[in-house]
């Protein structure tokens, strides 16, 4: 086959666009999606200036998603001056499979001249997740206690890095599957949250003092798209899977998804495009819903509708395994 642009030989075929294309037509297609994405959410605000720059930081894990949109986002903004890259990355405990993508993750950042943190949970909770996976306090997968202890690191460490935004390396295959399972769950404050969380247009920064805004700017890009690309700027991406995941039900919903997308070329893309308008009407609705009462943590002071917030909660039954 073709490139459809240039009529050298063909990397890829994209079933939802119909195209073929080479290999410098298909990277930069995703090049371009991802700017494009970036200048439709309003990411850089215009009040950044190179006096006083926005300061996005990145969550780094050294998989192939994280890694294409930090290369992405290096190449864009690494020389502007309006914007200071972070890369921040998060150690688990999780014997060999952490220490390689944290290698690939170090090379990446001095490779592109970036700054690098990085965050363990050995210091942060005392923990380790082998530990946790093994101990297993509460029954539960292990991504479901990784996933409350990473988002409690994101945030912390945004916040003290005095970031504006937060930014994730989710692509379209993960977006499509996580708004599928809001929508099986018909949880629409869930989808408001999400929309908060990460979707609407970014507040002002002397108003977003609330929470670190989240962006998700790879999220027009196909998982297997990111895959080549990295694969294709012989990025150093460490593509092993993490020996405890087991997110059965996401699997399940992935399986499915791929396969009508199989039969209907363009169903993620549409399902991502609804979802965000449903998820913003949610958001609208239940803006002025108070609805709980929040209080704080006893022991960090997160605000929480119980005695202690759910990280709280469950760094202690950890501890006390
Ligand atoms: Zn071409
Ligand atoms: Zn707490």
């Amino acid at each position: 086959m073709e490139c459809d642009k240039c009529g050298r030989e063909a990397v890829m075929h994209a079933a939802y666009s119909g195209l073929h294309l080479c290999e410098r037509h298909f990277c930069g297609s995703v090049d371009k999606r991802v700017r494009r994405r970036i200048r439709e959410d309003g990411l850089l605000s215009p009040e950044a200036t190179p006096d006083d720059p926005e300061t996005w930081v990145i969550g780094l894990s050294g998989g192939k998603d994280s890694v294409v949109l930090t290369h992405i986002l290096a190449e864009t903004f690494g020389r502007d001056p309006r914007v200071e890259l972070v890369a921040l990355s998060i150690h688990e405990g999780i014997e060999g499979y952490r220490d390689a993508s944290l290698d690939a993750s170090e090379e990446l950042t001095a490779e592109l001249d970036i700054d690098h943190e990085i965050v363990t949970y050995a210091e942060e909770f005392d923990l380790r997740m082998d530990d946790v996976a093994a101990s297993d306090p509460e029954g539960m997968a292990p991504c479901a206690y990784c996933g409350v202890f990473r988002r409690d690191v994101l945030e912390r460490y945004a916040e003290a890095l005095d970031a504006d935004k937060l930014l994730t390396g989710h692509n379209l295959d993960d977006e499509a599957q996580t708004a599928l399972m809001n929508f099986f769950s018909g949880d629409l404050k869930q989808m408001a949250k999400h929309f908060d969380a990460s979707l609407g247009p970014f507040p002002d920064r002397a108003e977003s003092d609330r929470f670190v805004p989240r962006a998700k700017p790879l999220r027009d890009v196909p998982e297997k798209e990111v895959a080549l690309y990295a694969h294709l700027n012989d990025l150093p991406a460490h593509i092993t899977e993490c020996p405890h995941a087991s997110e059965a039900y996401r699997g399940e919903i992935q399986r499915l998804l791929l396969d009508v997308e199989e039969s209907h070329p363009g169903t993620r893309h549409s399902i991502l495009a609804g979802y965000e308008e449903l998820a913003e009407l949610a958001a609208i609705r239940y803006r002025d819903d108070d609805g709980e009462e929040f209080g704080e943590c006893d022991r960090c002071g997160a605000p929480t509708a119980r005695d202690l917030c759910r990280k709280c909660y469950l760094v202690e039954a950890v501890h006390e395994a």
